[in-house]
């Protein structure tokens, strides 16, 4: 049987769960799951894996993209070409994977999260998921891919036979970029993720001057202030208020959304939430495809008047 080479996602000496993810994709294709994984000791879920080839290169050295294209064209060398190569397509995946199909002048399909088996098609989400393209990978020689987290998880399996584990020794390094470290995230003052109610701003607030106004609102609310990526970026708000795929996933009993255009990476950390209010100038805005209820209005408006209504209580 052929197999499918995963690039296991690892984080400060953590196996992070979304690689059951890439072993889910191997099985909904019928390939084996090979892992590739640095040294050290991780809490690998052995047991998924047909064969776990371990790196002899620290997690900071098999991070690196350039190394990482070493690394495979080792393996491809030792146990001949995979299937597919198979990244998460986390911050770390989305950043190698490109380097090694370049390199390795493979065809690449990026954030799948699907697999239609009756036509063989992979499923990729485009345009903030509005449509879902199907692709179908042509010719000779293997395909690199990147798989959205939560996608194939329910597809992982145990396999049946023992692990086989092998070591990779003797790799050359490339040192023209190196690993410096990482950047702690700000330390948090509020959780959002931990908020009953969150009022959350988007780049239809237009200037930072609207700012305390909205502050003000939540206050009056009881709410807790949050905001979409945009607004993070301007820096009107800290990192440890955004929601989102690169922010957080929240959960509250009510998530008032001002502004906000409902883009898949934002839907995708507050979609869950009990009560979605939404308010949006556009009648087309994709949220209100996830609001429980909608606002067709300026949010400036809406504001002002629960504002006055909130202060005179
Ligand atoms: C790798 C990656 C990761 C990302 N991670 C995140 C993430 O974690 N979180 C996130 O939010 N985004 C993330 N993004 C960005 C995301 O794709 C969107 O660009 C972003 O969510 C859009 O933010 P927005 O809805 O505030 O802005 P826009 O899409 O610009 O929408 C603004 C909305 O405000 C409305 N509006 C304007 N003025 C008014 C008004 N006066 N009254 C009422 N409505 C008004 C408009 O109609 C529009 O719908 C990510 C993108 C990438 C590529």
């Amino acid at each position: 049987m052929s197999y499918g080479l995963i690039m296991a996602d690892v984080r400060r000496g953590l196996f992070d769960e979304r690689n059951l993810d890439l072993v889910g994709f191997c099985n909904v294709l019928n390939i084996d799951p090979w892992l590739i994984l640095p040294k050290g000791a991780y809490n690998v879920r052995e047991a998924y894996f047909k064969r776990i080839i371990q790196v002899e290169m620290g997690e900071e050295e098999f991070i690196n993209p350039l190394n990482a294209v070493i690394t495979v064209k080792k393996v491809i060398e030792k146990f001949g070409d995979p299937f597919a190569l198979i990244f998460s397509a986390s911050s770390s995946g989305m950043e190698i994977a490109p380097y090694v199909a370049g390199y390795l002048k493979s065809p690449i399909i990026t954030d799948v999260s699907g697999y239609q088996k009756e036509s063989g098609t992979l499923l990729k989400s485009l345009y903030s998921d509005k449509v879902f393209a199907s692709l179908k990978i042509k010719g000779e020689g293997f395909f690199v891919i990147t798989v959205r987290s939560g996608s194939f998880r329910h597809e992982a399996r145990e396999i049946e036979e023992n692990t086989i584990y092998e070591k990779l020794e003797g790799l050359t390094r490339d040192e023209r970029r190196r690993f410096l470290g990482y950047i702690e995230e700000e330390k948090q003052e509020v959780d959002i993720t931990k908020a009953d109610f969150l009022l959350s701003i988007g780049r239809g607030v237009g200037t930072k001057d609207e700012i305390p106004l909205y502050e003000e609102l939540a206050s009056l609310l009881g709410a807790t202030i949050s905001g979409s990526r945009p607004v993070i970026d301007k820096k009107w708000l800290p990192k440890s208020r955004q929601v989102g795929t690169s922010g957080k996933t929240v959960k509250p009993k009510v998530y008032l959304a001002m502004g906000i255009s409902g883009a898949f990476q934002h839907v995708s950390g507050m979609k869950d939430s009990e009560c979605i209010i939404a308010v949006n100038k556009d009648p087309e805005a994709p949220i209100f495809q996830y609001a429980h209820y909608g606002i067709i209005a300026d949010m400036h408006k809406i504001r002002d008047r629960l504002i006055q209504i909130l202060r005179e209580k």
